[in-house]
């Protein structure tokens, strides 16, 4: 640690809203360049690379092939899928010296289908899997949470090709509990979800969720049976007739560049809407509309209504980011068909979740989960209201605990989670668009079906530090952690030197070490920082060495044993 580049911080950093933000910026894991892109510093690189192992060798297993295809693709290959079109504003669109479109890759569904189009012809090549670990870019309108949620992020793509249904079945099969496997070994918590597959326009697809408070996903899980199914899912993806689109027209503000509380309080006081608001204040009866500054589309940020939940100052500067925003009154959405009254939501994403609601079945179901003393179950409030039905047929949401899970066995509750995996049987849609087929033994051709999965592999870092961490800082499972044992040594001299040769036999013993050899720094210091950096096992070179003594420290259990110099390497190794 004398040479590591390492500055661990005292302090939180001040936009840091979830654990797992704030500990991998003080800890000295990750630092931002910029909203939604990091830089992994040395530690942080050993913990991706950890997790990345874990996924290769849990791939290799399953017979996947590693690849690694570029990031800089021109739009040929996307406007064949319609990609180029669908992806809308989350592609990161570029062009070169002569002008031609290029975009750096969100995923690589296209490029992909491509290679294996030209490279094999006969259904005695299928199937095949193929993988890669990279970077991805997505302009996420907002990039949140640290690397949780980024606009360049590492991902862990890999695609299957298969030559008819049952095929694609067991490339699926295989790749989910290939994620089981691998989510078990990182330590995480997680469940398997039923999910819709949005973009990537397939059929069955589930989603790995980390169960988190910090997440942001809403998913349902039953009492009595392994029934789990994301909010989502049980949505169709049509916007129903007066979606957010419809919502009346007002005059349009300009948030401030850096939205803080103070800031917000001027904008909203200033926006005129014959009241004062104060930092303490919420969002009563306002409606707020946002954009992103130039784009066409708005997204509802927030309804209050008395006497029901509020936006609060403190929650809208977390999710607001320098926007256009339209305030609309209280008669404004009153009159509108779409907003539920009684609803008060800090989610951001919000209208995204409005317009998916449509089914009579998911507006009973959810209401039956909503419960006014979880103000965190945002999602499920959103659906249990009158004018959420097709016909609006609804009078008033059915609120309810716990009725009966769709299996039949048990009851519903809700809690949140991280995607950080996404199984998908895409099917046909990409090898029609590259007419991907195989000579059949009958000798006719076959169109390939295929399968998509991915693994946010900087998130699931993340996601383990959400999961594993205490008020001093991170508590990394063993296989994740950026070193097996940190050997502290203390003072200026002799321990220092104990320390280093202790470590040094340890990495002979192939054991990964971190040594605090840092002089001049406190013992009180180096014990907060080895707090913080949450390697599992910490052996202190202290005081105690001139009696023969050292300390181990378990860093999940807090145990603390003394241990004598001549066992020390034993008892670590
Ligand atoms: P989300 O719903 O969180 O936006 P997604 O459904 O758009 O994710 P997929 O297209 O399914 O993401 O991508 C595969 C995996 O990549 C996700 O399951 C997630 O773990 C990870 N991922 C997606 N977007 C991001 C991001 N912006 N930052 C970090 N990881 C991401
Ligand atoms: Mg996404
Ligand atoms: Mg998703
Ligand atoms: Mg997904």
């Amino acid at each position: 640690m004398s040479t590591l580049f390492l500055r661990t911080l005292r302090e939180d950093p001040a936009d840091a809203e979830v654990p797992s933000h704030r500990l991998m910026a003080r800890g000295g894991y990750v630092r931002r360049a910029a909203p939604g892109i990091y830089s992994w510093l040395p530690l942080g690189k050993l913990v991706l690379d950890n997790v990345a192992a874990v996924i290769r060798e849990e791939m290799g297993r399953i017979g996947a092939q590693e690849m690694l295809l570029p990031t800089l693709l021109p739009s040929e290959y996307y406007e064949a899928t319609g990609r180029w079109t669908e992806y809308g504003d989350a592609l990161f669109r570029l062009k070169d010296r002569k002008g031609a479109d290029y975009a750096l890759t969100p995923t690589h569904e296209e490029l992909f289908t491509w290679l294996v189009k030209g490279e094999y012809s006969s259904y005695k090549d299928f199937p095949v899997v193929l993988y890669q670990i990279q970077e991805k870019f997505r302009d996420e309108a907002r990039p949140r949470a640290g690397v949780l949620r980024g606009r360049e992020f590492h991902m862990k793509d890999s695609y299957s090709f298969d030559i008819d249904d049952e095929g694609l079945q067991r490339s699926y099969d295989l790749h989910r509990e290939a994620y089981v496997r691998i989510f078990e070994r990182l330590g995480l918590s997680f469940v398997v979800v039923s999910a819709q597959s949005g973009a990537m326009g397939g059929s069955a697809s589930e989603e790995f969720l980390a169960e988190t408070p910090t997440g942001e996903d809403t998913f349902v899980r039953s009492t009595g049976s392994d029934y789990a199914a994301n909010v989502e899912a049980v949505h169709t993806p049509a916007p129903p007739a007066g979606s957010v689109e419809g919502l009346p027209e007002a005059q349009v503000h300009r948030t401030p560049e850096t939205p803080t509380i103070e800031t917000l309080v001027d904008f909203f006081n200033a926006a005129g809407l014959g009241r004062t608001f104060t930092a303490a204040d919420t969002l009563k009866n306002v409606l707020v509309k946002t954009r992103e500054p130039g784009s066409a589309d708005w997204e509802v940020m927030g309804v209050g209504v008395p006497g029901d939940r509020e936006v609060d100052m403190k929650r809208l500067e977390a999710a607001l980011h320098p926007a256009e925003v339209q305030l609309l009154d209280e008669a404004d959405f009153e009159a509108h068909p779409f907003l539920v009254k009684g609803y008060v939501g800090p989610n951001a994403l919000l209208a995204n979740k409005l317009r998916y609601v449509v089914d009579p079945r998911v507006v009973e179901g959810t209401a039956w989960i909503t419960g006014a003393d979880k103000p965190d179950h945002h999602v499920m409030n959103l659906v249990c209201g009158r004018d959420f039905t097709p016909d609006g047929t609804v009078e008033a949401a059915d609120v309810r605990e716990g009725d009966p899970s769709p299996d039949g066995q048990g009851t519903l509750y809700t809690a949140r989670g991280i995607e950080i995996g996404h199984i998908f049987q895409l099917g046909r849609k990409y090898t029609d668009a590259f007419e991907l087929d195989a000579l059949g033994a009958d000798g006719k051709p076959k169109r390939v079906t295929m399968g998509s999965y991915g693994i946010g592999v900087s998130r699931v870092v993340a996601a383990v530090v959400e999961q594993c961490h205490d008020e001093k800082g991170v508590v990394w499972p063993r296989e994740v952690a950026p070193a097996d044992v940190h050997v502290v040594g203390t003072g200026k001299g002799e321990q220092i030197d104990v320390a280093l040769r202790i470590a040094e036999e340890l990495e002979q013993r192939g054991v990964r070490v971190l040594v605090d050899d840092r002089k001049g720094v406190s013992p009180g210091v180096k014990f907060t920082d080895a707090e913080l950096l949450g390697v599992p096992t910490c052996l202190i070179v202290g005081k105690g060495l001139s009696e023969g003594r050292l300390e181990l420290r378990d860093r999940a259990s807090g145990e603390q044993e003394e241990i004598g110099l001549e066992e020390a390497v034993d008892r670590v190794a």
